[in-house]
């Protein structure tokens, strides 16, 4: 059975996942919080973006520009004219909906609201940039934007990486950062909010090889989810027919995952042609060209853009991880993250909390391997319930201390997926944890 995103709600906060944010005022609305265990995946999640998208690639630059643009950036990219949503408003209850939302129903040729089935006004356009104002002025001249993606960043840093990196197309810019849209309708927890953080980036190449590099990249990434353990029948490439392209976009195809609501876009890669670079260019009045030393061309750049969200990848780790299993007549919950995702890697438990003796030396161990993994010292409770939370948070193996390892000095390992157990000497600990941490298929 398909995990439901209520299941997941409550797991996320029960152990510290993810909070509501400004509970204790209510809570705001469609905002989150990612608590102790929830900022280790979702940093691990991006660290394993880096690295593979960055660091194990030599096609690739990192970056990280302001959130604030000049303004003029997002009249250039189209932000400011055209990213809107057609709203209405509801005459009676003055509830306010996108003016495409299904459930508004045509009487006779007027639409009538939802909730109360009062007239509706003609839609509106709705920008989804948040405004706010630079300085202590708030005037129009003072305007200044959230940005809405990263991307834009890229593309007005774009000569400054070319050169100071002396790169020769094709190559890319990576960035993470965070985003704001005012979503009109935000929801499904973390799936749709007004604050997430990106994962973006935009891969320059010759144009006439645009093709074949947007084929590649929805592999790359699709290939990325699948090695970090998302399972293959949940992971599916759905390409935009020609009329949901937007008006500069050549191609565009959703990376979507089988969330609990259904199949949803995860990430967009798009094949943006020289849109982006020859606006800049216009509205810069600065030359984006790119000047191709063997060929003796110039040209603008084509962009290819694979655009992913940490929080939504968050949300789909979560669920594809999640399982509940029947384990000697008891449930067993178990998020089966891949290793390198797991918050915690190694939780070291002592067998018996009120034995001093044991404790130091579940304390002595855990300290040593703390330099090189996450660990977690836990000596609050039963072993029972110390395992089940860490199932429950998907930490790959627990390091049990026991009566007898006062003796003998040696440890038991538990599996987190087959609940095998090893015992090993205490000193070789490090290098058989480090061994199963990074073996190749986990
Ligand atoms: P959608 O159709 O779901 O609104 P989009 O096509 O507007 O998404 P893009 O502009 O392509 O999204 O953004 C790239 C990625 O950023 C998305 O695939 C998603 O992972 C993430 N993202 C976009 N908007 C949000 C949001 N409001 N909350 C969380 N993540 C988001």
């Amino acid at each position: 059975m398909p995990v439901s995103l209520d299941t997941i709600v409550s797991l996320c906060k029960r152990r510290g996942f993810i909070f509501q944010n400004s509970e204790v005022y209510g809570g705001l609305a469609n905002t989150w919080d990612y608590g102790s265990i929830g900022v280790e995946l979702k940093k691990n999640i991006k660290e394993a973006w880096w690295r593979a998208m960055v660091y194990e690639r030599d096609d690739m630059e990192g970056l990280d520009s302001a959130i604030f643009n000049h303004p003029r950036v997002w009249e250039a990219s189209g932000h400011v004219e055209s990213f809107v949503d057609p709203l209405v408003d509801c005459k009676g209850c003055k509830k306010r909906f996108r003016a495409d939302d299904p459930s508004i129903v045509s009487d006779g040729g007027a639409k009538k609201c939802p909730e109360c089935g009062g007239m509706l006004t003609e839609p509106r356009k709705f920008n989804l940039m948040f405004r706010t104002f630079m300085g202590p002025v708030e005037s129009d001249s003072n305007v200044i934007f959230l940005r809405p993606e990263t991307a834009q960043g890229i593309f007005v840093n774009f000569v400054n990486i070319l050169t100071t990196m002396r790169r020769k197309i094709p190559f890319g810019i990576a960035q993470i950062g965070k985003a704001f849209r005012n979503e009109i309708t935000p929801g499904n927890f973390i799936f749709r909010t007004r604050e997430f953080e990106q994962m973006e980036i935009e891969f320059f190449v010759k144009p006439g090889t645009d093709r074949e590099w947007y084929e590649r990249w929805i592999n790359e990434r699709q290939d990325w989810y699948l090695k970090l353990g998302i399972r293959k029948e949940n992971l599916r490439v759905r390409e935009h027919p020609k009329e949901e392209l937007a008006h500069y976009a050549i191609s565009c195809s959703d990376i979507e995952y089988l969330f609990p609501m259904g199949w949803a876009e995860l990430e967009g890669v798009a094949n943006r042609g020289d849109y982006d670079l020859k606006r800049h260019s216009q509205f810069s009045g600065r030359d984006l060209s790119y000047y191709d030393d063997a060929t003796k061309e110039r040209y603008i750049p084509y962009v290819i853009e694979p655009s992913a969200g940490a929080d939504r990848a968050a949300l789909a780790f979560l669920v594809d991880a999640y399982r509940e299993e029947k384990v000697k007549g008891e449930k067993r919950v178990v998020l089966g993250l891949h290793n390198s995702l797991a918050p915690i890697k190694v939780a070291v438990l002592p067998l018996l909390k009120n034995r001093p003796e044991i404790v130091s030396m579940a304390s002595e161990i855990a300290k040593d391997l703390k330099g090189l993994f996450a660990t977690d010292m836990d000596d609050s409770g039963s072993i029972g319930r110390l395992y089940r939370r860490q199932d429950e948070i998907g930490t790959p193996y627990c390091v049990t201390v026991d009566v007898q390892s006062l003796q003998d000095k040696a440890v038991t390992i538990r599996d987190r997926d087959t609940m095998l157990q090893d015992r090993i000497n205490a000193t070789e600990l490090k290098n058989y944890l480090l061994k199963k941490l990074f073996s190749a298929h986990k």
